[in-house]
């Protein structure tokens, strides 16, 4: 008998995590550094890449599903000449893995074609779409971040530069955003600074990108963050820049520095590779256990697994290898298979792991269906017991400020104690840091991040129409799907 099964990707619908990146130059191959800084940030997006170049008349783009490294090759590198160019790298939840829907997306302002490029997730969209609409806006992709586009492109201002103001003071939510005009690039960000958002410079070339990781790939300097607020206009004339609106409460998010961002980048002027070290060393701290080593679930565990070593001073060593060349992971309609994709992605190394008593130490923990796979393969290795470490708070809420994250029904942590996921995980012992202990190893006030997913405390209220469980109850259908495909861990 048939199965009708539907893959569908895992988390929220209505989110996506991407990366940008933007070049104002003095030459004209633009293409090659936006090329080389996506491929940096090839971790924030892994189903399309983009790029805008504009020579100063005309704006071309290029974009495709896939990996940078897919998407462009040296033949349609070549034909994006110019001075000026944004790139971005897509994972969407927002409307399917289409063309249309890969960024950067262009619209026309007057009689002049823009390019836009969005890292994050607007909470006001349905009742911006809905009111675009009855102006007779029509819109060809289901991203917010046409209609952010839309509104640019419908305002009656005089100029681009006022139109984009006008539009940035309409849209609520998160958004690092990167827009290219004929001859200036805008780069904006969120009053609550939610995405990263950095300014750097190559011999006087501006820069504008997700992470600083992908100012070292062009040997650009990084000169400071984008202030949340604020919108950096450059042009012929050079740069300015002008806080745009008013910042009332300064929420980053927390989960940039406990997963997302790359280790090798720096937020707030930190190394992200050392924040994750303290994680570890707190974790040490507030979650002691005797055993003989350390290991990590590669690679996003490593440094907070490192962390705890050295806090506990219990040795750390390499027990599961990842295999680094393998794209997403679906779950997969038979038990059997179910098993191989785990395996796909990690392999243990037995003589490491036979009768030691381990300390796992991972990132974070979202239905655990990942976890529970990872410690029956170390049981079946060897390992003698195993004492799970979370180096972040248990995950309970949904995020709507463009992060792929599970519903609150799919969360582990959702409605068990920690001795029920301790049970369903068959660890000896599990612990997670405390929000009070991740604060401190950040070393930043705590009221300048997003804690959101773990305490449910938004900094931007939800709509009830972004609710997602509201969206579950009014779509059966969405349990179905959701059991048969997922990426999460
Ligand atoms: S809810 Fe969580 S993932 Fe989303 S922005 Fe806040 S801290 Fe980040």
């Amino acid at each position: 008998m048939m199965t009708k099964i539907k893959f569908k990707k895992t988390g929220a619908k209505l989110s996506e995590k991407c990366g940008v990146f933007g070049v104002y130059c003095s030459n004209e191959n633009v293409a090659e550094f936006i090329f080389y800084g996506l491929q940096a940030l090839q971790h924030r997006g892994q189903e399309s890449a983009g790029i805008a170049v504009s020579d100063g008349e005309d704006i071309l783009v290029f974009k495709d599903l896939g990996l940078v490294s897919q998407v462009f090759s040296e033949q349609n590198l070549a034909p994006l000449v110019g001075s000026i160019g944004i790139g971005h790298t897509r994972y969407s939840t927002t409307g399917r893995n289409i063309w249309k829907n890969s960024q950067p997306i262009y619209r026309m302002f007057k009689d002049e074609v823009f390019a836009i490029a969005h890292n994050g997730n607007l909470t006001n969209t349905e009742e911006l779409r809905k009111e675009q609409m009855k102006r007779g806006v029509r819109f060809e992709t289901t991203t917010d971040t046409e209609v952010i586009a839309s509104l640019i492109e419908s305002s009656e201002r005089d100029n681009m530069e006022d139109a984009i103001k006008e539009a940035i003071g309409k849209i609520k939510g998160s958004y690092s955003l990167l827009i290219l005009s004929k001859d200036k690039l805008f780069a904006i960000r969120d009053p609550h600074g939610f995405r990263p958002l950095v300014l750097g410079d190559r011999e006087g070339e501006h820069i504008i990108a997700s992470e600083t990781c992908a100012l070292d790939i062009i040997d650009a300097q990084f000169i400071r963050e984008v202030d949340p607020g604020e919108i950096i206009i450059i042009d012929k004339n050079g740069l300015r820049s002008q806080m745009m609106l008013p910042v009332d409460r300064v929420s980053m998010c927390v989960f940039e520095l406990i997963y997302f961002s790359r280790p090798d980048s720096y937020l707030y002027n930190k190394n992200i590779f050392e924040i994750r070290h303290k994680m570890g060393q707190e974790l040490a701290r507030e979650c002691p256990v005797e055993a003989d080593m350390v290991i990590s679930v590669p690679d996003s565990g490593t440094p907070a697994a490192i962390g705890y070593s050295a806090g506990s001073k219990i040795p750390y060593g390499e027990g599961l290898i990842k295999n680094r060349y393998i794209g997403r992971t679906f779950i997969l309609p038979t038990q059997e298979i179910r098993e191989i994709g785990v395996k796909l992605k990690l392999n243990p190394l037995r003589d490491v792991i036979k009768g030691k008593r381990l300390v796992v130490v991972d990132d974070s923990i979202v239905r655990g269906n990942t976890s529970k796979k990872v410690v029956k393969m170390l049981y079946l290795a060897g390992a003698k017991e195993i004492h799970m470490r979370i180096s972040s708070p248990p995950l309970l809420h949904p995020c709507y400020y463009g992060i792929d994250m599970a519903t609150k029904k799919d969360f582990l942590a959702n409605h068990r104690t920690l001795e029920d996921i301790r049970k369903y995980l068959n660890v000896d012992s599990l612990k997670y840091l405390s929000i009070d202990s991740l604060v401190r190893a950040i070393g930043e006030p705590k009221d300048k991040f997003c804690f959101a997913c773990f305490n449910g405390d938004y900094p931007v209220p939800i709509p009830e129409n972004l609710q997602l469980d509201k969206y579950f109850m009014e779509n059966p259908d969405y349990e179905n799907e959701v059991k048969v495909s997922s990426n999460a861990k």
